[in-house]
């Protein structure tokens, strides 16, 4: 069973489960009730309102995963949030590390690896989802809740007992037999392939995912692989 932390009031999970990485700490998750800088993908701020969302990060320490496979794990993580949410309603994934639900943000991912040489020492992968807001800011056009989009009163610490059910045996087999399979299942629920897209300015179309996690698109008449990095994918009508 993995050790769970739950925290009152915490700067950011992330950075919290980086600090029991850097400390020498096992596999573990964190979870906060608030989160008072809570982070998204380079230094965006992400809000994280007391008691709305999940607000958690898990500290993995997986064997045998090369640096570069890293990155894999929020898939791992994103198709698991969709089976546990299955139940309420239809969450999608919206690549590289948004779930998605009504063509707006329910979900962000945010994960930090440290490396030992060419392998993995530790993964960080934290996730907020927004599950009882009633309303956002008007600053957060794309945000949505949980409670918004089906009327389901899910809290956070059920979502956490929820997850973790879909997501151990999804990391078990991530780390035995790599990435493949846990592709198999995201393709099916992702909000981006099929779907027209502006990558860095670019439109294109979104195609397929390759084996390494990599979004392969058509682009000027080309076919071209995307790696996730800090890249932004926007849908030309919306946010998805
Ligand atoms: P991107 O959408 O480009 O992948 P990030 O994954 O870095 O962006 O997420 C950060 C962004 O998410 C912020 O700049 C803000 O626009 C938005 N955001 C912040 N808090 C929330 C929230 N609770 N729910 C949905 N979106 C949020």
């Amino acid at each position: 069973m993995r050790q769970i932390f739950t925290l009152d009031s915490v700067d950011s999970t992330n950075a919290q489960a980086k600090r029991y990485a850097l400390a020498g700490m096992g596999e573990c998750m964190v979870i906060a009730r608030e989160q008072t800088a809570g982070r998204g993908r380079l230094s965006r701020g992400w809000a994280s309102a007391r008691d709305e969302g999940l607000w958690a990060s898990l500290l993995l320490r997986p064997r045998q995963v090369r640096a570069q496979q890293a990155g894999g794990a929020v898939f791992v993580a994103a198709l698991s949030l969709c089976e546990a949410l299955a139940p309420f309603g239809k969450a999608r994934i919206k690549w590289p590390n948004d779930v998605v639900m009504g063509g707006k943000k329910l979900c962000g991912m945010l994960a930090e690896a440290g490396f030992h040489g060419q392998m993995c020492d530790w993964i960080v992968l934290g996730f907020g989802v927004n599950l009882l807001q009633a309303e956002f800011d008007k600053a957060l056009p794309h945000a949505t809740s949980l409670l918004l989009q089906t009327g389901a009163r899910l809290a956070p610490e059920k979502l956490a007992a929820l997850f973790l059910e879909r997501f151990e045996p999804w990391y078990e087999r991530w780390q035995q037999d790599g990435l493949a399979p846990v592709l198999e299942g995201v393709r099916p629920l992702s909000a981006t392939l099929g779907q027209s897209v502006r990558i860095e300015g670019r439109e294109g179309v979104a195609l397929d995912l390759r084996e390494d996690g990599a979004l392969v698109w058509q682009v000027d008449g080309k076919t071209e692989a995307v790696l996730a990095g800090d890249v932004s994918v926007r849908g030309l009508d919306g946010y998805v």
